[in-house]
């Protein structure tokens, strides 16, 4: 039987995690590995400095002292029995739309199943929606990524309407309006603090995008692609190479020599 790994950032007792552990619990045999605590907002961080402790909560179902990130990665690489055909992510407890999925959880614990070659799939759920209702989109999604497969580099971003989904429409990411503002405080003792990320966040509207589908009551499926590079601008920006070449040597006042193969690297040396 193929091994599904379900996880999340909203942490392993969160009730959209245990929704989707029900809707999945006859696709496979289904692993939740996911963070002991809520870390949500946490982007797609790993733990390189302490170790990784899971701690099993039940057969199938393990806490880690980690983030989204490092439970697909441990789960991928070797703690789990055989590798997973699949990895979703969530349900979370709240959208992840357009720019803001630069900052989520959700959305990474699927980027690094993808970077890992697993098919991917992050859902998230308008705050107040029907957890089960949006665990069944996301079976219904998984079936057909099973069947058909995803291209590569491509993790699915699935958001979820509160409303019974009118339909699914496959969307681009909506773009954030930044207002600009941080919120100052001042503790007890005269100094200043500050909130980051408060106020009503505001958007773009714009037609196809993924704000715009959940506002109007449908299921939005984003592929997202990992290579970050942006491929039109590499050739906009070719010609810099010569002249900013150019310009460092002017300003060290000497031809780079080549390494030779071979050479040991070279101290630097003031010149
Ligand atoms: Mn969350």
């Amino acid at each position: 039987m193929s091994v599904v790994l379900l996880t999340n950032d909203d942490g392993v007792h969160a009730e959209g995690l245990a929704a989707l552990g029900r809707a999945f619990a006859e696709l496979g045999e289904v692993y939740i590995v996911a963070p002991e605590r809520e870390q949500s907002a946490c982007g797609h961080a790993l733990t390189l400095h302490r170790p990784i402790r899971p701690v099993q909560l039940g057969e199938r179902r393990f806490a880690v002292n980690g983030t989204p990130s490092d439970c697909v990665n441990l789960a991928v690489l070797g703690f789990l029995p055989a590798p997973p055909v699949l990895v979703v992510s969530g349900v979370n407890h709240g959208t992840n739309l357009g720019d803001d999925v630069t900052y989520s959880g959700t959305v990474s614990a699927a980027m690094e199943g993808t970077l890992l070659g697993v098919p991917s799939i992050a859902v998230s759920l308008v705050d107040g929606g029907d957890f089960d209702q949006a665990a069944r989109v996301a079976r219904l999604l998984a079936l057909r990524v099973l069947v058909v497969g995803l291209p590569r580099k491509t993790l699915l971003n699935v958001n979820v309407p509160a409303t019974a989904p009118r339909g699914i429409r496959i969307t681009r990411l909506g773009h954030r309006v930044y207002s600009g503002k941080i919120v100052e405080q001042v503790d007890p003792r005269g100094r200043s603090h500050y909130w980051i990320g408060g106020g009503d966040p505001k958007w773009e509207d714009l037609e196809g995008t993924d704000m715009t589908a959940v506002h109007e009551g449908y299921v939005s499926v984003t592929p997202l692609h990992l290579d970050l590079t942006h491929h039109r601008a590499v050739m906009e920006l070719n010609d810099w190479s010569t002249s900013l070449t150019a310009q460092l040597r002017s300003e060290t006042g000497r031809a780079p020599v080549a390494p030779k193969r071979g050479d040991k690297p070279r101290k630097p040396r003031r010149g």
